[in-house]
């Protein structure tokens, strides 16, 4: 079984995940960029939503509120 990267509209195959949700490399590198950037953004009061290719997923990400609520 190779599953698909779960990213909207991406067709590659998942090579890693993130929060248990399959991602091809690429994204998966863009939504560590992505999150690192943000949780620095969000220490200096930046708003939340600056997170677009995890708000994609996020649906996908069952725990997700809880976990963002475990680190602030
Ligand atoms: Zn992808």
């Amino acid at each position: 079984m190779h599953p698909l990267c779960k990213m909207p509209g991406c067709t590659d195959r998942a090579t890693a995940t993130f929060a248990q949700v399959p991602l091809c490399e690429l994204h998966h590198d863009e939504i560590w960029v992505e999150t690192r950037h943000y949780y620095t953004k969000h220490q200096q009061g930046a708003d939340r939503d600056t997170r677009p290719q995890y708000r994609k997923i996020d649906s996908l990400i069952h725990w997700s509120r809880k976990r963002m609520g475990r680190l602030k």
